[in-house]
């Protein structure tokens, strides 16, 4: 029987009450929900229990230790975790933990597991049964589907449809049958372990009349501030004509802050396509392919803690490391 290790990081999934608030009723998931038992031999650790607006790079990094030191004890790891912030979870420990030739399933819930008609029950079992097959990296695993995890993003508050992964096709749906895309593995089995993040990244959403001089403040702070992720209109414009956003970016560029544009929509990043995006290309902005905002903030907070040389640092950002940027 498989071995799973399920880490417990709190959510919705364990809360009760009203408010809602983390509970020690994630002590007894696999109590609470016995088939669990039947698919494989679990052990359940409490890392934390935090609504998952409270977690944050110091979380990442402590998950992926506890992934990375648990990787020849277990066939595959399962993460609770609040939907409203798994997607950047999921993206950061892809980052860190590239290529660990193990499932990493994220899961949690839109309703408590103890409330009726929770999507509880089901997300933890599809989440266990993926973590049993052999999936490789960090998926994300809800209402039926596992997307991969550095594309994933929260979509939804209501439906039980939270997550979707704009741009790619999920990794695998669990109805009748679970069926699984052979792009779900493809390890090369060469595990590298990155787990620190330097968190000193502000994201900025571009919006019609924005004060450019906004983002020029930030040169000025540039010993608080290692990067920017600005989030441009379509495939990277922005104003250009009254509020000049790309001379600002240059300032804050020049000032020794990197500068990453991930778009609002989705889709992808051509800063070549438009006057408008290749004034921002021309102030040293970089061109953040398909990466969602999740994935892009987490990229460059782990480009600023592992790579210290900029140009460096710069090609990085513009590989497609994970399959974060295409693919
Ligand atoms: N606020 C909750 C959390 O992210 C929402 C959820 O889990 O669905 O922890």
């Amino acid at each position: 029987m498989s071995r799973v290790l399920i880490l417990h990081t709190g959510g919705t999934l364990g809360m009760t009450g009203e408010p809602l608030v983390p509970d020690a009723f994630a002590n007894a998931l696999d109590e609470a929900v016995p088939e669990l038992n039947e698919l494989a031999q679990l052990e359940t650790r409490i890392l934390f229990n935090l609504d998952s607006s409270d977690v944050g790079p110091e979380h990442w990094t402590r998950l992926a230790h506890e992934i990375y030191e648990a990787r020849h004890d277990y066939d595959g790891v399962v993460i609770v975790h609040g939907t409203d912030t798994m997607a950047y979870t999921a993206s950061a420990l892809s980052f860190a933990l590239r290529d660990l030739a193990r499932p990493v399933i994220l899961t949690g819930a839109q309703r408590p597991l103890a409330a009726h008609r929770t999507d509880a029950r089901r997300n933890l079992v599809d989440a266990v049964e993926l973590a049993t097959r052999g999936v490789e990296g960090v998926g994300l695993c809800f209402d039926g589907l596992l997307l991969r995890g550095v594309r994933a993003t929260k979509s939804n508050v209501q439906d039980y449809r939270a997550f979707d992964s704009p741009g790619t096709a999920p990794l695998a749906r669990l109805g009748v049958d679970v069926v699984i895309d052979e792009m779900a593995q493809r390890s090369t089995g060469r595990c590298v372990f990155e787990p620190d993040f330097d968190p000193s990244v502000l994201v900025v959403r571009v919006a019609p009349g924005m004060q450019a001089g906004l983002i020029e403040r930030l040169a000025g702070q540039s010993e608080q501030f290692g990067g920017l992720v600005l989030a441009a209109y379509g495939l990277g414009t922005t104003p250009t004509r009254g509020p000049d956003i790309p001379s600002a970016v240059r300032t804050v560029v020049d000032a020794g802050i990197d500068v990453l544009v991930v778009t609002q929509s989705a889709g992808r990043i051509d800063l070549d396509k438009y006057e408008n995006s290749r004034a921002l290309r021309d102030a040293g902005a970089i061109d953040g392919g398909e990466m969602t905002v999740e994935a892009g903030t987490t990229k460059l907070m782990h480009a600023l803690a592992n790579v210290a040389d900029r140009g460096q640092r710069r090609e990085y950002l513009l590989e497609n490391v994970v399959g974060e940027r295409e693919g």
